[in-house]
């Protein structure tokens, strides 16, 4: 029987309650608890089926806000798994469960690190805050996002955010993310007029119309990046169109596609441009555009100087800060005009079977939130 740590203790804890998505079972509660115990004022905020909270200790600014979530993705087949997804132990200094790289790790890391501050720093500076929820890997609407918008309408200022996300790559503290790409999608429908093959001027095919914008659209070079992102992508995910006759054109093509783009270039700006070419063909054309997510971007501060010197400080390591990677919900806290970045474990297992993190990696993510603790509050 391996004893172990506080950090790990929780980990365990946490994992055992099956929180697949948007359900928490108990984990905000028992985050709460320990919370409350710390000092801390409450206020659990259920919107629509999402569980999510809000906690803070201390009523002056600066604020330094802790943020994740609780929900973690299915467990696919539990027979692939070498130990129960939900059994939560630590075999060969590795801690396997679902959610402990994303991101039951870091969220006892954070409990941990601030109970300890607290007992060392009882009159710290400012405020600590937590914002978790329990929607972040599903829909995300009444999570994270739902409560920015209810802590904006009264003014709550959040000066720096730590995202709990497994930004780390191969070693813990490698990476961190200073800023995400934006997302937007569109679904395009091309109309043509379904005839004959042999009769084409009796009909419109609407795979000819749009092989040469598609061609134009993917061949576009939309921004050139700037020192935090990359150049904007284009890619289409989805092409069909036809009736499975080799006698027929089809009425109608359709296409999904997605842009990641940097903060070189905005919504409009991209929609008005992916119309002009459409145009410029002359086809006939209907998009319904959906935005996942802006960009954003903290620049170097004192947020990233405290992270990056406690990491060095941790680990020996240089942090690399990147925007790589799919959308958090950072990218909701940034809109308070908070610095965000994003600190975690490694990311190599997420979302996969056997999904795991180096137990010893946890005690060091603590040391790295308690020393930023320390650098920003004491
Ligand atoms: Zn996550």
């Amino acid at each position: 029987m391996t004893i172990l740590t506080p950090t790990l203790e929780l980990a365990c804890e946490l994992i055992r309650r099956p929180s697949v998505t948007p359900v928490d079972e108990g984990c905000q509660a028992l985050m709460m608890k320990r919370l409350e115990a710390a000092g801390f004022a409450l206020e659990p905020m259920r919107i629509e089926n999402v569980d999510n909270f809000w906690a803070r200790r201390g009523s002056e600014g600066p604020v330094l806000c802790f943020a994740g979530h609780t929900d973690v993705v299915p467990t696919g087949p539990v027979e692939a798994w070498q130990n129960g997804p939900f059994d939560a132990q630590v075999k060969d200094g590795m801690l396997l469960g679902r959610g402990a790289a994303d991101m039951k790790g870091s969220l006892a890391s954070m409990i941990i690190a601030v109970e300890r501050f607290v007992v060392d720093h009882p009159n710290h500076k400012g405020a600590i805050a937590f914002l978790i929820t329990s929607d972040e890997e599903g829909p995300a609407l009444y999570g994270t996002r739902a409560v920015v918008e209810r802590l904006r309408a009264r003014n709550e200022r959040l000066d720096w955010c730590i995202v709990g996300e497994p930004s780390s790559t191969t070693l813990l503290g490698d990476v961190v993310k200073n800023g995400r790409r934006g997302s937007l999608n569109g679904k395009l429908t091309i109309r043509g007029k379904q005839g004959h093959v042999a009769y084409p001027h009796l009909a419109r095919n609407p795979i000819h119309l749009a092989a040469a914008a598609l061609a134009e659209l993917a061949a576009e070079q939309w921004d050139a990046g700037n020192d935090f992102f990359p150049p904007t992508t284009f890619q289409i995910s989805n092409l069909n169109s036809g009736t499975g006759a080799n006698n027929v054109i089809p009425g109608e093509l359709s296409a999904l596609f997605n842009f990641r783009f940097s903060t070189e270039s905005t919504e409009e700006g991209l929609k008005a441009r992916v119309e002009a070419i459409l145009n410029k063909h002359g086809l006939d054309w209907h998009i319904d555009w959906s935005l996942s997510g802006l960009p954003f971007i903290t620049e170097p501060g004192e947020l990233l100087d405290a992270i990056a010197s406690s990491i060095q400080a941790v680990t020996g390591r240089t942090t690399e800060a990147s925007t790589s990677g799919g959308t958090s919900d950072g990218r909701f806290i940034a809109t308070l005009g908070t610095q965000v970045v994003e600190v975690g474990p490694v990311n190599a297992t997420i979302h996969q079977v056997n999904e795991r993190v180096l137990a010893s990696d946890l005690d060091l993510l603590t040391e790295v939130y308690y020393q930023t603790l320390v650098r920003l509050l004491a």
